[in-house]
């Protein structure tokens, strides 16, 4: 992945079905060559994981990536309704969303899984991006910096990253998630420099990796410009506004 190049990555969620999935892929490939944004924004798309072949399909051989929106850390075994990171990579996978907040909140994921997960996703070469970001409790507690600090450390802790691989950090406050009140573009750049330290600090000694910060968290073509002007902010994690090919199309042209 190019250093200065920017990122979208859409998050279908379970928004989608199968038949939606293909139909939005197929007209967002059409829309994505006709408007010759390749050269600056890479965009990679997490379909859920019964629209994920089909999606797949529309999408080889194009210069659009296939996200995953979770997936296990292990080959192969006992863990019935998993699929494994080296499934995702061989079905064709580049990147793969980790420790969404949903995941978090709705499926008990903990940081000890998210670390295994970025673990084993990198020896699998997939891109991890790991999602982290506070609630508005965490917030009004005063504790936004010190729960950021803490997810990157504790996502991170022990990884072996080579300098030739890349790592996302996606910062989403959760409170900023299909919310319609986004971060506002200050208060992003201060965040994402204390990312940016505690991943140096983390990652200790070691040569670093590529590393983006992208930020999601309704994000549409009006407010998007305000955080990719940011020089620290690579890119974004697109929800809702990424499900319809026209609209998502019409984001991505404002970067
Ligand atoms: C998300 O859930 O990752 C997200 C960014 O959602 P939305 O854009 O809808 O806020």
């Amino acid at each position: 992945m190019e250093k200065n190049k920017k990122i979208v990555i859409a998050n279908w969620k379970m928004q989608l079905s199968p038949a939606e999935a293909s139909l939005q892929a197929k007209n967002f490939k059409k829309l994505y060559n006709k408007a010759g944004l390749e050269k600056k924004v890479e965009v990679a798309i997490a379909p859920d994981f019964l629209s994920y072949l089909e999606v797949a399909k529309v999408f080889a051989g194009s210069n659009i990536f296939l996200a995953a929106q979770n997936g296990y850390s292990e080959t192969k075994g006992a863990f019935t309704g998993e699929i494994s990171l080296a499934t995702l990579k061989e079905t064709g996978c580049t990147y793969v969303l980790i420790g969404h907040s949903e995941r978090r909140q709705f499926f008990a994921e903990t940081d000890e899984s998210i670390n295994n997960k970025i673990s084993f996703a990198l020896q699998q070469d997939l891109i991890p991006v790991l999602c982290i970001g506070e609630t508005f409790a965490d917030r009004k507690d005063g504790r936004k910096d010190v729960v950021v600090m803490q997810q990157v450390q504790n996502a991170l802790r022990g990884i072996d990253i080579k300098p030739s691989q890349t790592l996302i950090i996606a910062y989403e406050p959760v409170w900023a998630i299909g919310s319609g009140q986004a971060m506002q573009p200050a208060e992003l750049k201060h965040t994402a420099m204390i990312i940016r330290q505690s991943l140096i600090d983390v990652l200790e000694d070691k040569d670093l990796p590529l590393v983006k910060i992208i930020y999601g968290g309704s994000v549409n073509s009006e407010n998007i410009s305000s955080f990719t002007d940011l020089d620290i902010i690579s890119g974004a994690l697109i929800g809702g506004a990424s499900l319809e090919a026209e609209k998502f199309i019409d984001l991505i042209k404002q970067i």
